[in-house]
């Protein structure tokens, strides 16, 4: 979805479906843009794919471990990883890591805080063309915002730094594809990337909808079959998605949404971050931000809160279960 803003026009490039509209819209905006300089996403490949994004790990935050929003995230923040565990030879994981109140030692999940915080002010690296396999697209977008001016960016890494503090108390090693909400992308290509180099069990792309005014909840997005390039995350990433749709609507109390999915569910095949992803993955759109309800929800610190606990509540039970068995509505 996009929209005419003052003069400049938010895209969330997730349900951007049509990113011709998108691209338009940066071509605007980069009469208006300012010099490059200083930005942390100045090396990213226009070739797109999978390959060129591992070159990308070290500009994917920055470099900075943000504190904002009231989460720390200096506290064992992997960023990028390059390979490999970064933890010492010598840093076996204590008894406590795997007592029963910690039911995710061992675990490695990639959050992925939609868009980030300047990219309205580089449109010229955040529209190079990257390729997702079935098309090419924005580097990255701006996303959405409410009436009233929260941004979409904003709330993503809100609810994604809460969720971190949540997954790494129940034991996960959680890596975060940006760790603070003033910088530039990274790309999807390297949000993907990000999630594969780590082997994570498993990944969510955070986002909030630019839907119509009149449509509202929420919808779980899962990977749609790539032949010979995804075949094996589309199982995982469904039960992932279950997973994640049955805690939402249970401890969040959002509906599904009643204007796009299908009972809280959707399926792509044009979003980077599924198509190139090599471990289970999901985005999630949490409400929409151009409905007055769900803006008015998605506004407040405390529903943010819920959102996070609805998120581990997911992860939790997709990570612990065997074969999905104890995921509501996975088959058996
Ligand atoms: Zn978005």
């Amino acid at each position: 979805m996009s929209w005419v803003l003052g003069r400049v026009w938010m895209i969330c490039g997730v349900h951007g479906r049509r990113h011709t509209r998108a691209a338009a819209a940066f071509a605007v905006a980069a009469a208006l843009a300012g010099p490059l300089a200083g930005c942390s996403v100045a090396s990213v490949s226009a070739s797109g794919g999978a390959a060129s994004a591992s070159g990308g790990a070290t500009t994917a935050s920055g470099g900075a471990a943000s504190a904002s929003d009231g989460a720390t995230a200096s506290r064992g923040v992997t960023t990028a990883p390059q390979g490999g565990s970064s933890r010492s030879p010598a840093g076996a994981p204590s008894a406590s890591a795997t007592a029963p109140s910690r039911p995710l030692a061992g675990k490695v999940i990639v959050l992925d805080p939609g868009h980030n915080g300047q990219n309205w002010s580089h449109p010229a690296v955040i529209n190079q063309p990257v390729n997702v396999i079935t098309e090419t697209k924005p580097c990255d977008t701006t996303g959405t915002e409410t009436l009233a001016g929260y941004s979409e960016h904003a709330f993503t890494f809100s609810v994604a730094m809460r969720l971190t503090r949540l997954l790494r108390a129940e034991g996960a090693r959680v890596i975060l594809t940006r760790t603070n909400d003033h910088g530039v992308g990274p790309c999807i290509t390297q949000r993907a990337a990000i999630g594969n180099r780590a082997h994570a069990d498993a990944a969510i792309s955070i986002h909030a909808d630019g839907g119509p005014p009149g449509g509202s909840g929420f919808d779980v997005i899962e990977p749609g079959l790539i032949a010979g390039h995804n075949d094996a995350i589309i199982g995982p990433s469904h039960r992932l998605a279950l997973a994640i749709r049955g805690a939402y609507n249970r401890i969040t109390h959002e509906p599904y949404a009643n204007y796009v999915g299908n009972h809280g569910l959707d399926v792509r095949t044009d979003l980077g971050g599924l198509n190139l992803s090599t471990v289970p993955k999901v985005f999630i759109e949490c409400g929409n931000m151009r409905n007055a309800s769900d803006a008015a929800k998605l506004s407040s610190a405390a529903f943010r809160q819920r959102i996070a606990a609805a998120l581990a509540a997911g992860f939790t039970a997709f990570l612990t279960s065997v074969g999905g068995a104890s995921i509501p509505g996975a088959p058996g």
